[in-house]
């Protein structure tokens, strides 16, 4: 058959036809992407049809630390860290585009592992600036051949979408983890409030009827508290509310729950956690609220001696035990121990 054999124009005018399809295509699905490490994904897989470069690195600030996604032939990984290497952190202080050399590579700041190599030809540093703030740093690395113009342009355009898209990801998550902790933590001592530890513990009563793994609460209330607020203010008692969520926060292991169940009392949620683990537990929490006054940052300033009384109470095996009987269990323990005279665990 006879074919329309092709001018050399008519070739690159295609293969540039091309290369824009690849890059808008590019962009419309990032922008339909809500997933950080699936657009990391999809932007190393399909890079290579508009741009000469096959490794890359992106590096986005975050609120702690910063978010660095690596690419390295049609792979991506994505970590966050708290510290950048020498080549990031010079660049994103220079806040400055730079086109490295490969004669330049013998010298600090090196780039990172995946991006050095006999094969680079050049290195093309680019910050996303913002309003004066770098929001994000793109550093390619071009193969066998230099960036030419048209690359350039791609990775610049596709760099600056990139970073828009990642930042708002980011930006919104921040949100929405800001309204989960206005929901679930208490304002005072940032533990969780009553309804998130309930939540909480019947989640975790199901799983350990399930599993028939002992679960134990332990309810602890500050002894004479009404009595601290009355002698020192209102204040004073905050304070302590607040220096006695620290101490208990910083004696709850990871895996178990805290939370402030009403004015000056609190419950823990220990998983898995046999009666007799709980009760040592118990024991350790008073002593690490007895043991040291509780400095006020008042005027005179003073430390106030305070401490707790416990409740324990657990679940044995696959029985099914009521939020509501258990909860009743601690708090009568809990009653037991104020009558005894304060400052104790019982179990109950
Ligand atoms: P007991 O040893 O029997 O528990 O005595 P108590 O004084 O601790 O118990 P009571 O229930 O009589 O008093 C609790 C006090 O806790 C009364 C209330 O004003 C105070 N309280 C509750 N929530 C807060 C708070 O957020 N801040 C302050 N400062 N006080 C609070
Ligand atoms: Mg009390
Ligand atoms: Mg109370």
């Amino acid at each position: 058959m006879d074919r329309n054999p092709t001018s050399p124009w008519q070739e690159r005018t295609t293969q540039q036809l091309v290369r824009y399809e690849a890059v808008f295509k590019l962009l419309d699905d990032i922008q339909q992407t809500e997933s950080v490490e699936e657009i990391a994904r999809r932007v190393s897989r399909h890079w290579k049809y508009f741009a000469n470069v096959t490794c890359w690195r992106l590096v986005l600030p975050k609120d702690e630390g910063f978010q660095v996604i690596d690419s390295s032939r049609g792979e991506a990984q994505l970590a966050s860290v708290v510290a950048l290497d020498a080549w990031d952190a010079f660049h994103l202080s220079q806040q400055k585009p730079r086109l490295v050399r490969p004669a330049e590579l013998s010298e600090p700041p090196y780039p990172p592992e995946h991006l050095a190599g006999k094969a680079i030809t050049e290195i093309q540093v680019l910050p996303f600036v913002r309003l004066g703030q770098c929001i994000g740093l793109l550093s390619t690395a071009a193969r066998h051949e230099p960036f030419n113009e048209l690359d350039i342009k791609f990775i610049r355009l596709f760099g600056s979408h990139l970073t828009d898209r990642l930042s708002s990801i980011e930006l919104r998550r921040q949100a929405m983890n800001a309204l989960v902790d206005k929901a679930t933590r208490d304002a005072l001592t940032g533990l969780l409030n009553r309804g998130a530890i309930i939540e909480r513990l019947d989640r975790q009563l199901a799983q350990a009827a399930a599993c028939g793994e002992p679960l134990s609460v332990i309810l602890a209330d500050l002894d004479f508290f009404k009595a601290i607020n009355d002698n020192h203010g209102h204040l004073a008692g905050d304070q302590v509310l607040r220096e006695v969520s620290r101490r208990l926060q910083a004696q709850t292991l990871s895996g178990d729950s805290l939370g402030r169940y009403g004015g000056e009392e609190f419950l823990f949620i220990l998983y898995p956690c046999s009666a007799e683990d709980a009760e040592q537990a118990a024991e350790r929490l008073r002593r690490i609220v007895a043991e040291n006054p509780i400095k006020i940052d008042a005027e005179p300033p003073r430390a106030l001696g305070a401490t707790i009384s416990l409740g324990a109470a657990s679940t044995r095996g696959h029985d099914r035990c009521r939020l509501e009987e258990l909860i009743k269990r601690a708090d009568d323990a809990l009653y037991q121990s104020k009558a005894a005279g304060r400052n104790r665990v019982t179990v109950g």
